[in-house]
């Protein structure tokens, strides 16, 4: 854990959960990278400040900004390194999330700052997510949809005011102008981009030095959520460039399988550097590529209990799901996140032949069911 310890300076002590916090790291060629928590504004979620990186590589560049609403402690964070929106030539996004590009129009109308992020952030960030998936395009999908419909939509409370800010910040963001769309091996100087889609389509790990900046593709103590797979809407399709209409390469647990692959295949001399939970309940979380292994082992295991459970039996979503989460993790709307991370998962299996998944969306083993081993020996093993 120490080895990947880089801070040079404190610059700022901050809270418990990491808020507010600043700090001077050292990459191992002696590089200064400054790295800032800016704290959730309006709408906190437990995954707590989102890291901003400021280092110069031809220029001031920023890696992550924070939530919509934050950007008034994005500049109380920034003076603590002597500097100003202002000053920054780039702001690279890891990926359009709210929490990492939520105040890019805030910061663009007081800086002459680039936005750079993936090439497929710029056409996706035209639209509301949930808005571009058709949903009636698999059985699983399909099912995980009519669950909500029936068991969750009903005691939905709407929150007008977490409405009106994400309302602001899509149309906001819609309008924003990427001056580079980064593709996987992009250089800027000892900048380098890596594409890792999978818990996002544009997400991007960026590598300098030593160090990985791994957005939400790699995080200490929790584990991102892998996006299932897409089937796009025929009206968004016809309006997106070619490399996005195969959206199987961005999206889905076995594309975010594979870019934790990509990365552990970098070797183990790098350190983490996350957009959340670098300091957590009050101590720092320093770690290296293992951290990759072990979030593969978490959906290894994740994996195996939900065939397990399927030994003789067949099963449905909402069954498999109840028997992997603890009865206290799928109250309200939580059980709709449970059941799209085990869509995400029975997908995979599916794409493996390890289960068959019926008309009715019955769901079964097939064979050994022991495929996806194999598959994910591959990505821990870089031998094989
Ligand atoms: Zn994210
Ligand atoms: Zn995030």
């Amino acid at each position: 854990m120490t080895k990947h310890n880089r801070i040079l300076n404190v610059l700022k002590e901050g809270d418990s959960n990491g808020d507010g916090w600043s700090l001077e790291l050292n990459t191992s060629q002696g590089r200064t990278v400054f790295a800032v928590a800016v704290a959730q504004s309006v709408h906190r979620s437990r995954t707590g400040p989102t890291w901003s990186y400021i280092f110069e590589n031809q220029g001031w560049t920023s890696i992550d900004l924070g939530t919509p609403g934050s950007y008034d402690a994005l500049k109380v964070a920034y003076s603590t390194i002597g500097l100003a929106p202002s000053d920054i030539k780039r702001v690279i996004i890891s990926h359009g999330h709210s929490d990492h590009d939520g105040t890019v129009t805030d910061f663009m109308r007081d800086s002459k700052a680039e936005l750079w992020a993936h090439e497929t952030y710029k056409p996706l960030k035209k639209y509301i997510p949930w808005e571009i998936h058709y949903k009636k395009g698999s059985l699983l999908h399909k099912e995980l949809n009519r669950i909500a419909e029936e068991k969750i939509q009903p005691y939905y409370e709407p929150d007008a005011a977490r409405e009106a800010t994400d309302q602001k910040y899509f149309e906001e963001r819609s309008q924003t102008e990427v001056a580079r769309d980064l593709r996987d091996g992009y250089e800027l100087s000892d900048l380098k981009i890596m594409s890792t889609p999978g818990h996002s389509p544009d997400q991007i790990c960026l590598l300098l030095d030593d160090f990985i900046f791994t957005g939400d593709h790699i995080l200490p103590e929790i584990t991102p959520h892998p996006t299932g797979k897409m089937v796009f809407r025929t009206s968004i399709l016809e309006n997106l460039p070619d490399f996005l209409r195969d959206p199987s390469e961005f999206y889905g647990l076995g594309t975010y399988l594979n870019s934790l692959g990509k990365v552990i295949k970098l070797g183990p001399n790098y350190t983490i550097l996350p957009a959340h939970r670098l300091y957590n309940k009050s101590r720092f979380n320093w770690q290296g590529i293992e951290r990759a292994k072990q979030i593969i082992k978490h959906h290894e295991h994740r994996l195996d209990s939900m065939l397990n459970k399927l030994q003789n039996n067949t099963s449905n979503l909402e069954e498999t799901t109840r028997g992997i989460f603890e009865r206290s993790k799928l109250l309200g709307p939580n059980l709709y996140a449970a059941m799209s991370e085990i869509v995400a998962h029975l997908e995979f299996l599916e794409d493996t032949g390890d289960i068959a998944i019926g008309a009715s969306g019955d769901i079964s083993k097939q064979g050994t069911g022991t495929n996806y081993k194999t598959y994910i020996s591959r990505l821990v093993d870089p031998n094989l």
